[in-house]
């Protein structure tokens, strides 16, 4: 494989959730480092769960990458990547570093696992769009789907997700993985999502490659349709199976690839 010529962005790509985005990797570690080991992760196991958070990148190596970037449009640039976002301790630094550099919007999308710390709330309070993972509700459904660090509760991401929609102006989405080993759970996450108040919910299926198999669209419609009629207008639900999927085009494929695993075909 070419070596990466962008150590810490990728893309841009092109998401069904958000439309073209360029990635920032603010963890970018070789060993893959996250609070979750979800078991349809396209970017393979866990290999670290550290116990705080930490820099792993510094801000203006990051920075330097950004204002490198040729001329582009983009909707969105989007803090994801290889492990999750918001255990990089400069996360707001970051953030308000490429503000000062770029026009586009930016967001963050987190497993929610640390939404509860006040430090990361105010990391976060800072993009215009947070996409935060609950894919269980229940700590049996968490346990089994997202394999997480032992000291990470589902009371607590829940009561994180509660508390920071109280101080969140941006546009909050929770996104909703469902694989066969969660696909009961639907009606229980649906109440838990009522709860949070988030503006849009997306109904998801691993479509890249992983260690699962997707659900086929005859039992992700009816899912989508129990949030659409538990959820009312007022939030927008939206499956993956009724996008538009589009092929991206990164300025560099192997921290792409690295990064979101093979295109569905
Ligand atoms: S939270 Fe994201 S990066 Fe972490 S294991 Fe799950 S899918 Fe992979």
């Amino acid at each position: 494989m070419d070596q990466p010529k962008h150590k810490y962005i990728y893309g841009p790509v092109t998401s069904w959730r958000i439309g073209k985005s360029l990635g920032v990797d603010p963890v970018s570690t070789l060993k893959k480092t996250c609070t979750f080991d979800c078991v349809y992760c396209q970017v393979g196991r866990t290999e670290v769960f550290p116990k705080d958070r930490e820099v792993f990148v510094p801000t203006e190596a990051l920075l330097k990458e950004i204002r490198a970037l040729p001329d582009l449009e983009l909707d969105y640039i989007t803090f994801a990547g290889s492990g999750e976002p918001t255990l990089a301790k400069n996360l707001g630094d970051m953030i308000r570093g490429i503000r000062s550099i770029r026009k586009e919007k930016i967001a963050v999308i987190t497993n929610a696992s640390l939404i509860s710390r006040r430090d990361v709330q105010e990391d976060l309070r800072l993009a215009d769009r947070i996409e935060a993972k609950l894919d269980a509700s229940s700590g049996d459904f968490l346990k089994n789907v997202n394999h997480p660090s032992p000291e990470i509760t589902l009371v607590e991401i829940v009561d994180g997700l509660k508390a920071f929609r109280k101080i969140y102006h941006g546009h909050l989405t929770l996104q909703v993985m469902f694989i066969a080993s969660n696909k009961k759970d639907a009606a229980g996450i649906v109440s838990l999502a009522r709860e949070i108040h988030p503006e849009e919910i997306e109904i998801n299926t691993p479509l890249r490659s992983c260690a699962v198999k997707p659900l086929p669209p005859e039992e992700l419609e009816p899912i989508t349709r129990i949030f659409r009629e538990a959820c009312g207008d007022g939030v927008r639900v939206r499956s993956v199976y009724e996008s538009k999927r589009e092929k991206s085009n990164p300025l560099c494929q192997p921290s792409t690839d690295w990064r979101r695993g093979q295109e569905p075909a």
